[in-house]
């Protein structure tokens, strides 16, 4: 079920014109708000790749070269803690696209439709052929703005069935309106879920005078199904001085701005056009749909809870060849712990 899921995805998204394209695995870590996974190069000693915690900056990038839609059956790297519904490798139906439009007030809506619109066809007609079995409780899928969930649900991702046991009933909706920037425990601002993220347009003003951070509303949306988050997504930021400003209310320096995030700032430079996307994970969707109580039974070698692969024993020692190529030493307090 799982290929005929991931088959029925490129299909679609074939027909509607988009290009499938693989961006690196070895690349340099994306703040994705998660511990990257890294790896030691042996060319340039004391250097380090990340592995892609998703390909938000490439397929950003894609659009800022031209390209109009694209997507990837993407694996992401994220060093958490495992839970039922999380390992550190999961893989997502990661897609974009660029839109003609000036960005104005009204279109930023239409923008975020289109979306919007796309990833609710895909998902009616995918259970529609795939799963005839199963009924999708509310078509259009409802959206409820950030606040009124908490406010309603006590959550972001509420479960609307009516009755929580009926496997056989999909209810899908829409979380919108996130707040873009979250308290630090420290007193400072993160980003609440994308820094890549556009705030609502009349929000902009604000974030280029750093004023009233909290109230900042993102363009940001999450695609919930009986209770669980199945995808996220946004319109993103296109202009270079807003993104720098977002950085700068997050504590950067300018320096480490421009070391960090230089090369999307450099190509928004070149006028990119406004643009947008989502990436649903297929391992929750294939758990939800296939009734199974967690993401392991629908991977093919799964990591048991604490991370490890159990049949190869990964991870593993290495020779200490392979350690000096790569100029890595191991220290005896590691060993032990
Ligand atoms: N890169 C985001 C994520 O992995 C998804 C997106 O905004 O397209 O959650």
């Amino acid at each position: 079920m799982r290929h005929k899921v991931i088959k029925f995805f490129r299909d679609f998204l074939d027909k509607e014109g988009f290009a499938e394209i693989e961006t690196p695995m070895l690349t340099k870590s994306t703040p994705e708000g998660s511990r990257d996974f890294i790896v030691p190069s042996r060319l340039q000693p004391g250097k380090f790749y990340a592995l892609p915690q998703s390909p938000q900056q490439y397929k950003q990038l894609l659009m800022a070269s031209g390209l109009e839609k694209y997507f990837q059956i993407a694996r992401c790297f994220r060093d958490e803690d495992s839970r039922g519904d999380r390992q550190f490798e999961h893989t997502q139906l990661d897609l974009e696209m660029s839109f003609h439009t000036q960005l104005d007030l009204e279109m930023s809506f239409v923008e975020r439709e289109d979306v919007l619109d796309l990833t609710e066809r895909m998902f009616i007609k995918m259970i529609e052929v795939l799963f005839p079995n199963k009924k999708i409780q509310d078509i259009p899928f409802p959206r409820i703005p950030y606040k009124e969930a908490k406010e309603k649900y006590n959550s972001d991702k509420p479960d609307l069935r009516k009755d929580k046991n009926n496997t056989d009933v999909l209810s899908f909706c829409w979380i919108i309106d996130f707040p873009f920037f979250q308290k630090t425990e420290d007193g400072g601002w993160t980003f609440e879920h994308n820094p890549f993220s556009a705030q609502r347009p009349e929000f902009i003003q604000d974030v280029l005078n750093k004023k009233n951070i909290g109230k900042i509303v993102a363009n940001q949306y999450d695609l919930v199904l009986n209770g669980m988050e199945l995808a996220s997504g946004g319109i993103r930021s296109h202009d270079p001085k807003v993104l720098e400003k977002v950085f700068e209310i997050m504590g950067y320096k300018k320096e480490e701005i421009w070391e960090k995030f230089g090369h999307m700032l450099t190509a928004f430079q070149f006028g990119t056009p406004p643009h947008g996307g989502i990436a649903p994970g297929i391992d929750r969707i294939v758990t939800i749909l296939q009734n199974e109580p967690n993401i392991r039974e629908v991977i093919a070698f799964p990591k048991t809870g604490d991370g490890r692969d159990f049949m190869m024993q990964a991870p593993s020692e290495v020779d200490k060849k392979q350690l000096k190529e790569l100029h890595i030493s191991i220290t005896k307090e590691t060993k032990k712990k």
